[in-house]
């Protein structure tokens, strides 16, 4: 339906077949989707499993495997040629196996964050994924909706939507149900909403007529043509070192074979063992750890709450610097009760929590019996509120409170004082609403009250806001029988009041009305003020020691909140963000579209809490932040804040209390609101990082110890101390496990004692490169001298020799996992011994070695023999040199070990 813009609502719902109050049945949209597909703008991140079994054979490992098998085929060596077929058939398997499962989850995960609208469908309004959105869906859309189809408007309240993604308008685009011209460009179609496009005001019913490739965004080409699976940048940097190191092995491999040729051994030994070393030293694995370890991680984050909806975040969460963090439901349990209301004649405590009240200020109980003023506050806020408190049915059964738990608990202390917002709503019926907006600070409500005899004053407006914007406008203060004026003197002292209240750390509000003869007035002119309500908002109990954790990790927490400042920095103080002497800033003067004054930059790097900040604020203060080489995460939940999430570092959007804009901005979500989530998160994407270094560092040194050993033999003129198969057998079938099982480790329990990491760090810095040189010779010295040992004093024979070598070597990198703790780590009990993977793979790695040479016919394959009790002894008393010596490095702790956290 190309022209639904132009046809009338009626024919739209005739067209589609679908009942607006009761929507598509199941079968209907089951229907629709086989005919239509997914609401997919393109096929995003999907890996299938072809892919995935693909590519386990593409890459330089495989093809240099296959080099060397074909090459054992030509040389007429049967046995041989199988073997490295059969380990490169493991090998792939294994790699298959762990792939699809770590991006299964990951996709699983990944599903939870995505873009969800609500449907009516078989009479019911539910919440389902955007993409199973159909052709005649109805959709109901209110502010801060990601739109999820094209939608022809059924009905609009003041429906406003930001459509900068489709059509570069910057300005909202006011949304209505007339039709337009069927000729009328896309920025003009008001009768339409468009996929991928923000509601930032309003509600409003629409029909979807257009989903997926069939919407405007998706017949924009260039969208499609940006199809391609989304590799986090930790996985490009893991392959362009894997890339590096191919080549510089190859070259390794060749000098090696040549110098061996030279040194009298025979060529085609020479070839297959630079064969069976390029691959030896090629680290197997590599392009899967990242996969793994992120998989793994994105898991345990799941489960304290954190969504990653961008891969990338990953890796930027453990080297996050400073954390922007918004007050209310972040820090608080968003969970309020009014404590107290002041109003003409002095102060009606409601809850002992808000503070103690001087005398002089209390009401009496004669006043608070009268007490017109309180009542007329509450009545205020009940009617200016879009909440619902819960109300228990005939059958007894409680739905919940919705809504704002601000304004949830302006109207249970409504029905306290015996005001129930329905009848209220029915003696005063809402007329027009001028909603809630971070930039005025204020909201209200047009009511129109039975009209009364001898006035045209039948509109009565009820607005509510910050007290600053609130008293500011009013001109008059409401005194129990009538209003007097309000002069300057008198805003003083409400101001005055309104700080008193906000230093108890109590979230104020203002309340104002008037009355005006008809329904569309400026809202916020000439208005009466009535009263201040002081609402109490607990800080979380676990956000003092999150805040502490960050503190200790190096990482700065600054508060950002739109708020008050005495309320901001009296919780800030609260919970250990901000110390006695603090100060805080306060934006409000700062009008959108300014930039912070430069002489300003050093005071706003500095503070600590930032109030009355605007959404365009946040962005300048990000952008300040990164400027001065922050890396910066950011929460955040309005519309507004989107383009501040996505200006983050790491933005982190609310997945209870956010919109869907913003967790579409947002590259994680917050299941549960909470800053300690944060905490968490980053902790795992330090755990995640420090996973695969650790992984690359072992792997890697025992790669090297095995060139060391074969170059070293070639050059010097022994006889080799380890076959090409053995070589093959020791990288694809055993190593792989202990290597796994690090990038699945819990993380060192110190690591958020630790700075952030450098983001422009490399994977392996200097200090891994001297630790994989030093580790590899330590091994590499145990393995020579060992089978020095065994051919010359102890007098065994090649074949003997061979295993002991072989024997050394692979249970020296077992113990090697031990040498990975963090060098400030117990040596019993640190992050590689209490990380049960480690032990499941030593256990299963062992098997295969002992088998190796248990088994007559593989021992006969990999030419070994197995060795009596006198060749055990010295292999596994060898094996253990390398990890004493590792034993002595921590010890001494020379600065490249102390540096390689
Ligand atoms: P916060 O960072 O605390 O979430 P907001 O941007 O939500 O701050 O709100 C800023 C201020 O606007 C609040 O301190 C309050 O004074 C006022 N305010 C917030 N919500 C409403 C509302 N629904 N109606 C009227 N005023 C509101
Ligand atoms: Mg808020």
């Amino acid at each position: 339906m190309d022209d639904a813009h132009a046809q009338p609502v009626e024919k739209i719902l005739r067209m589609s077949g679908v009942p607006l109050e009761s929507g598509l049945t199941q079968p209907e949209v089951a229907k629709r989707r086989r005919k239509y597909g997914l609401n997919r703008l393109r096929e995003t991140a999907r890996r299938g499993v072809w892919t995935i079994l693909l590519g386990q054979f593409r890459g330089i490992i495989i093809y240099l495997l296959a080099a060397a098998a074909a090459l054992s085929f030509f040389l007429g060596d049967w046995a041989e040629g199988w073997t490295i077929v059969a380990v490169l058939a493991i090998n792939s398997t294994i790699g298959f196996a762990t792939e699809l499962r770590a991006i299964k989850s990951m996709e699983s995960l990944r599903r939870l964050s995505r873009v969800h609208a609500r449907v009516r469908r078989e009479g019911r309004t539910i919440m389902v994924l955007a993409d199973e959105i159909v052709p005649g869906d109805i959709i109901l859309l209110q502010s801060g909706d990601v739109v999820p189809a094209d939608l022809r408007l059924v009905n609009s309240a003041g429906l406003q939507c930001d459509e900068s993604a489709l059509t570069g308008e910057s300005l909202p685009v006011s949304k209505s149900v007339g039709q337009v011209s069927s000729d009328a460009p896309v920025a003009e179609r008001t009768s339409m909403a468009f996929k991928g496009t923000a509601v930032t005001r309003g509600t409003g019913i629409a029909i979807s007529v257009a989903t997926g490739m069939e919407t405007e965004i998706g017949k924009i080409a260039t969208l499609a043509a940006e199809a391609k699976a989304e590799i986090s940048p930790l996985e490009k940097r893991l392959d362009r070192l894997g890339g590096q190191l191919v080549w510089a092995t190859l070259g390794l491999a060749v000098l090696i074979g040549v110098s061996g040729v030279y040194a009298g051994h025979p060529f085609a030994t020479m070839v297959k063992t630079a064969v069976a070393l390029a691959v030896a030293a090629v680290p197997e694995g590599l392009p899967i750890v990242a996969t793994v370890a992120l998989a793994r991680g994105m898991w345990r984050m799941a489960r304290r709450n954190a969504l990653i909806e961008n891969l990338s975040a990953v890796e930027t969460l453990g080297a996050t610097t400073v954390v922007l963090t918004d007050k209310t439901g972040t820090l608080t349990e968003n969970r309020m009760t009014v404590g107290r209301i002041r109003v003409v004649d002095g102060i009606v405590q409601l809850d002992s929590k808000a503070g103690g009240v001087h005398p002089t200020d209390a009401l009496s109980d004669q006043g608070k019996a009268a007490n017109g003023p309180a009542r007329l506050a509450l009545r205020i806020a009940a009617l200016c509120n879009n909440a619902s408190l819960a109300t228990p049915d005939s059958q007894g059964r409680v739905e919940r409170d919705e809504g704002d738990p601000m304004e949830i608990a302006l109207l249970a202390a409504g029905r306290r004082a015996g005001m129930e917002a329905g009848s209220l709503e029915a003696e005063f019926p809402r007329v027009a609403e001028e909603p809630f907006s971070p930039e005025t600070r204020m909201m209200a409500t047009i009511h129109q009250p039975p009209a009364r005899p001898g006035t045209d004053m039948n509109y009565f407006v009820a607005v509510k806001g910050a007290p600053e914007e609130v008293i500011r406008h009013s001109v008059r203060l409401f005194a129990g029988e009538g209003a007097v004026p309000l002069d300057d003197a008198g805003r003083t002292d409400w101001l005055r009041y309104n700080d008193d209240m906000t230093l108890k750390g109590l979230r104020v509000l203002a309340v104002a009305m008037k009355e005006a003869s008809q329904p569309n007035v400026m809202p916020y002119d000439d208005l009466t003020l009535v009263g201040l309500v002081g609402l109490l908002d607990p800080p979380r109990a676990d956000v003092g020691a999150a805040i502490e954790a960050c503190h200790s990790a190096g990482v700065r927490v600054v508060m950002i909140t739109g708020d008050h400042a005495g309320t901001a920095l009296t919780i800030a103080q609260n919970i250990g963000l901000a110390g006695d002497d603090a100060s805080v800033i306060d934006t409000a003067d700062i009008r959108a579209g300014e930039v912070i004054p430069p002489a300003e930059e050093a005071r706003f790097l500095q503070a600590l809490v930032f109030a009355r900040v605007s959404p365009e604020t946040k962005l300048s203060i990000v952008s300040l932040y990164q400027r001065n080489g922050e890396i910066v995460a950011m929460t955040g939940d309005g519309v507004n804040d989107a383009p501040a999430l996505k200006k983050a570092d790491i933005g982190v959007a609310m997945g209870q209390r956010g919109t869907e804009v913003a967790r579409e901005a947002a590259d994680m979500v917050l299941r549960d609101d909470a800053f300690p989530s944060i905490v968490a998160a980053m902790r795992q994407g330090r755990v995640i990082f420090g996973n695969i270094r650790k992984f690359v560092v072992y792997l890697m040194s025992c790669n090297l110890s095995e060139i060391l050993v074969i170059g070293g033999a070639a050059m010097s003129g022994l006889p080799l101390p380890l076959l090409p198969l053995q070589i093959l057998y020791l990288n694809l079938v055993t190593d792989v496990f202990p290597a796994f099982a690090l990038g699945f480790g819990e993380g060192d329990p110190h690591i958020m004692r630790r700075p952030p990491r450098d983001p422009r760090e490399a994977i392996l810095g200097r200090d891994r490169w001297i630790a994989i040189v030093v580790y590899g010779v330590f091994i590499t010295s145990a393995v020579i001298a060992n089978f020095v040992l065994a051919l010359g004093p102890l007098g065994m024979g090649e074949q003997q020799a061979l295993t002991i070598s072989f024997l050394t070597l692979a249970f020296a990198q077992l113990w090697h996992v031990f040498n990975m703790r963090a060098s400030d780590a117990p040596l019993l009990r640190n992050e590689v011994t209490e990380n049960p993977f480690v032990w499941g793979a030593l256990a299963l790695s062992a098997a295969l070695i002992t088998g190796a040479v248990a088994v007559p016919d593989l021992a006969d394959l990999l030419g070994m023999a197995m060795p009596d009790f006198r060749g055990w002894c010295l292999a596994i008393g060898g094996s253990l040199v390398p990890l004493a010596l590792g034993l002595g490095l921590h010890v001494l702790r020379p600065n490249w070990l102390r540096r390689m956290q």
